[in-house]
């Protein structure tokens, strides 16, 4: 009998008597429907010999609903050192550890990269338990291109450093994926229709849970509706759209005209062009053909 079929005829509650193979499960939970689980996730939870979670109330609650009850520990960013190190004696003992986050997939935005790391480095098995990542989820239903996208993960609180790290983000060919606290939903739209233009993009709010909203609108639209709501709650994920590239419209020429004019007042041509080419996703010989012309018509 295969491993994984003798796994599925656990009872429930107790452990499983199956030995695991020694090594590290990375096991992906719920980002909010608790039925939201794989039967093999469930299966080496009830297996393991210990389970490492960001938040331990959060994860008891879920074990709790999936009647599993297996030792567990804490392993969050500020002890993950010391954590580290006493996984790594574990898993040389021969235990099978899990590790699983608060929601969703560990390590995406969530801590383990460090322990991952050693472990592989020492030779431990690591075993992925694929499932929910909020940043999948609502990129299957943003409805904007699937094929190709960048994770940004959270943007930095600091306003410069978060309009430094949208602009390096804005050629990017892909629809960009952001995670992002409903108290700076706001201010981080503004700055995203400020630096990448009216692109159309897509807040995933609340997934998978009962006040669940998917709203597919341009920025500056996204801007307005949440700009009549007194509270903005939840989880949120902010989907944008790839730059339109080479393909760009009149209107989008004035736009650009008007921002090398703006950056001509202050700096080299070469400077401005890259700005604006950064900004608006469009190459920077493009942008910079236009800004000599510019800066020509702008001298006679
Ligand atoms: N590891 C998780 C994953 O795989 O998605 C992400 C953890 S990160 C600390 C938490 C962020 O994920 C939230 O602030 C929110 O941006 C996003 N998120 C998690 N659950 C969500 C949900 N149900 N709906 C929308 N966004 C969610």
């Amino acid at each position: 009998m295969s491993e994984d079929r003798k796994l599925s005829l656990r009872s429930k509650g107790s452990k499983s008597d199956v030995r695991l193979t020694a090594g590290l499960y990375l096991v992906a939970t719920p980002i909010g429907n608790a039925r939201d689980i794989t039967l093999r996730a469930l299966d080496i939870l009830a297996s393991v010999d210990k389970i490492y979670a960001e938040d331990t109330r959060v994860s008891a609650k879920l074990l709790a609903i999936h009647a599993l009850s297996r030792p567990l520990h804490s392993y969050r960013e500020h002890n993950a050192q010391t954590a580290d190190l006493k996984i790594l004696e574990e898993l040389g003992r021969g235990l099978s550890i899990a590790l699983i986050s608060d929601a969703g997939s560990p390590l995406i935005s969530d801590p383990g990269q460090s322990l991952v790391e050693s472990a592989g480095d020492n030779g431990f098995k690591v075993f992925p338990i694929p499932g929910p990542s909020a940043a999948v989820a609502a990129l299957t239903a943003s409805g904007l291109p699937a094929t190709q996208f960048f994770f940004a993960g959270f943007l930095p609180p600091k306003e410069n450093e978060r309009r430094r790290a949208i602009r390096e983000l804005a050629a990017i060919p892909s629809t960009l994926i952001f995670y992002e606290a409903p108290s700076r939903l706001l201010e981080t739209l503004k700055d995203l229709q400020a630096i990448l233009g009216d692109r159309q993009s897509v807040i995933a709010r609340e997934l998978t849970k009962l006040h669940e909203e998917i709203l597919r609108r341009p920025l500056a639209a996204l801007i307005a509706e949440y700009e009549q709501r007194a509270q903005v709650r939840g989880e949120i994920v902010i989907l944008v759209a790839p730059p339109a590239g080479e393909n760009t419209t009149a209107a989008d020429e004035d736009e650009i005209d008007q921002m090398l004019l703006r950056y001509l007042q202050t700096h080299p041509v070469k400077e401005a062009a890259a700005i604006v080419a950064a900004e608006m996703g469009l190459p920077r010989r493009t942008v910079y053909a236009r800004a000599l012309v510019l800066k020509k018509s702008n001298e006679s």
